[in-house]
């Protein structure tokens, strides 16, 4: 059985790139007979706008998309913090209290996800009255899991290769989980086969396949698919305000334009607005 799922985050509101996220992994499913789920993460509580689920919800609707709703990330702290009480314990997290202005004043490598951590507090000399985020000690991760792989898709067998992104944050300050610890628990409790998300998270899976041996949990496939670009060839973004190019799906909805059709259209390649798809791998690795 193929599990899919769309897991968007409240922070802003859905634009075409969502709509063929959610339309990719919707299919998938659909055509295997399999269960298409829907996950509302939202564990960034500063940023989250719960109004917004409820727009999402009709958005999919509107696309003639059907879809099972699973818990939202915010009724699961629980589960993100046991996690990371036996990673500590496991001697695989540390506490890290620097800011990101203390990172970037000692000039670090920038990896795929940014700034690479230079280990500053790795050796556990943090002074306790600070805000502290939970880094994994990559090096130790990998020396405990050995060799791992994955596999996508389109891209194939991947030899997972997490230790260019140093020591991720898995328990951020503000929140009992980054994306990476919780995505990675929900994707296993909620039984997905298939993680189904845009190329510009490819490079989160060598993470999440190192967190899924480190937490003995089940191992899906991916199937990370292409983005949609703006005509200026940058991937569309909530940040870029999508919205005001008549990208956002709400705005479209209200317009009147018809869903179901805009759906098929996606499906055939036929993009709005000099709308273009990128080519695999774009923003791989
Ligand atoms: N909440 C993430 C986002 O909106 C989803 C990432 C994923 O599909 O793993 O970008
Ligand atoms: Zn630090």
């Amino acid at each position: 059985m193929i599990v899919t799922r769309f897991a968007p985050s409240p922070n802003g509101p859905l634009h075409l790139g969502h709509a063929w996220s959610a339309i990719v992994a919707h299919d998938l499913a659909r055509e295997a007979g399999g269960r298409f789920l829907l996950r509302i993460e939202d564990i960034d509580g500063a940023r989250s706008r719960p109004e917004l689920a409820d727009e999402f919800r009709r958005d999919l609707e509107w696309l003639g998309l059907e879809w099972e709703e699973v818990p939202a990330q915010s009724t699961r702290l629980a589960s993100y913090e046991a996690a990371a009480q036996r990673l500590l314990a496991e001697g695989l997290l540390y506490p890290c209290t620097c800011t990101r202005a203390e990172i970037m004043a000692l000039e670090p490598k920038i990896g795929p996800e940014g700034a690479i951590y230079p280990g500053t507090c790795r050796n556990w000399r943090v002074d306790p009255e600070k805000p502290a985020a939970l880094r994994l000690d990559m090096h130790a991760a990998m020396e405990r899991v050995g060799k791992l792989t994955w596999e996508d898709d389109e891209a194939g067998v991947q030899v997972a290769d997490p230790r260019e992104f140093g020591d991720v944050v898995l328990v951020r300050k503000d929140a009992p989980a980054s994306y990476h610890l919780a995505a990675t628990l929900d994707d296993a409790a909620d039984g997905v086969t298939l993680v189904t998300r845009g190329t510009d998270l490819f490079f989160a899976s060598h993470i999440h396949r190192l967190l899924q041996a480190m937490l003995g949990l089940p191992v899906p496939r991916w199937h990370h698919h292409r983005l949609l670009l703006d005509p200026d060839g940058r991937k569309l973004a909530k940040s870029r305000q999508s919205g005001e190019l008549g990208h956002g799906l709400a705005e479209r909805r209200a317009g009147g334009e018809d869903g179901r059709a805009l759906a098929e259209r996606l499906r055939m390649g036929q993009m709005p607005g000099g709308i273009t798809l990128s080519r695999f791998p774009h923003g791989a690795a």
